[in-house]
């Protein structure tokens, strides 16, 4: 393995420069990261709770290369109810995967992707405590860098540019799987490359991934364009509800909606995605009751406000124009207090 990125056949000529970020990591964090990865035969893998294809897929990928590396890798997500959601079940590499009970209690080395809090880590947290060293890897600008190495670089579309980069540091090189895993991240993150993330560097990360052979139709297809039954019945209990409030359009779902149909939450990814396509609306709200019965809310904005900001006020956090919390108060306090912040960001 060598550290010398520039002359791998199929990576980027200058690693530092392909992401759009004029560099935000430093080279001095890339070179700590190589360090400590080259020194450990064991490295555990967790990304944030309630996985999208950027957070699985980036894990996975970097899995496959330490893998290839030699190393021993544990992959993980904190959830209570430890189940890959069903749109992301096309992903390879899933043997790989341990449930949180199975996590290493005090890893020596961990790495977390597309995770922006210690809270998002879920059942992970308290190994992450205990974990010698923790690099971070992620785009959120929002990102507390709660490890003790921060790779991060909020300019990256998705948590998937960085997790190439470090591939190619490590002098691993895409195959049809990694090369899978990678373009699920950055088609997830940057919705289909239409968000205004879609630099030409996202767009030539997807030449060298798609290059490998990958599917792109059925890729969409499984991530986008398929759904049981019941996940039409509780869009329609939804949009039944959908209030247009000045330039505010919201509705929420209910357990008791998806029950109906056995409907899992991760099913409800996509309704924000119809919701927010409407003309009046500047920004676009869907609660959605988990298993336990709080509230995660998911925010849209078109670009004048700053919805990242105002999750964050509320304890979560995200991007600009996509952004997110739980809320545990019922749905008129939880609006009540999303609308004031809206009101200040
Ligand atoms: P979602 O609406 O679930 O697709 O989330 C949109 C974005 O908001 C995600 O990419 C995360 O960056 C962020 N986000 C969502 N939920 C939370 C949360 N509970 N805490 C922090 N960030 C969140
Ligand atoms: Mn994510
Ligand atoms: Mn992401």
């Amino acid at each position: 393995m060598t550290p010398d990125v520039r002359d791998r056949a199929n990576g980027p000529a200058r690693v530092g420069s392909r992401n759009g970020s004029g560099g935000a990591v430093p080279e001095s964090a890339w070179d700590r990261a190589l360090h400590l990865i080259r020194q450990s035969d064991e490295i555990a893998l967790a990304c944030h709770v309630t996985p999208d294809g950027d957070a699985l897929g980036s894990m996975l990928a970097v899995a496959f290369v330490l893998r290839s590396m030699g190393k021993r890798v544990v992959a993980s997500f904190g959830d209570r109810h430890f189940a890959v959601p069903r749109l992301l079940r096309f992903l390879p590499g899933q043997e790989m995967l341990v449930p949180p009970e199975d996590y290493p209690a005090a890893p020596e080395l961990m790495i977390t992707f597309d995770t922006s809090t210690f809270e998002r880590l879920g059942l992970l947290s308290d190994n992450t405590a205990r974990a010698r060293e923790v690099i971070v890897l992620d785009h959120h600008p929002s990102n507390a860098a709660f490890g003790t190495l921060a790779l991060i670089d909020a300019k990256a579309a998705a948590t998937a540019m960085l997790a190439e980069q470090l591939i190619y540091r490590l002098g691993g090189r895409l195959d049809r799987d990694i090369a899978t895993c990678l373009y699920a991240g950055l088609v997830t993150d940057t919705g289909s490359f239409r968000y205004p993330s879609t630099t030409p560097a996202v767009h030539q990360m997807a030449a060298r991934l798609v290059a490998m052979g990958l599917r792109t139709d059925e890729i969409a297809r499984e991530l986008w364009d398929r759904s049981p039954f019941g996940a039409l019945k509780v869009l329609a209990a939804a949009l039944d509800r959908v209030t247009l409030e000045g330039g505010l359009v919201w509705t929420y779902i209910t357990r008791v909606d998806r029950a109906a149909y056995g409907l899992p939450y991760a099913e409800l990814e996509g309704i924000i995605d119809i919701v927010r396509r409407t003309d009046e609306a500047e920004v676009a709200v869907v609660l959605k009751e988990d298993d336990q019965g709080a509230w995660q809310v998911s925010t849209r904005s078109k670009g004048t406000v700053d919805v990242g900001a105002a999750c964050a006020a509320l304890g979560g956090g995200g991007h600009h124009n996509a952004a997110g919390y739980t809320s545990h108060d019922s749905v008129e306090d939880t609006m009540a207090a999303l609308r004031r912040e809206l009101g200040k960001v």
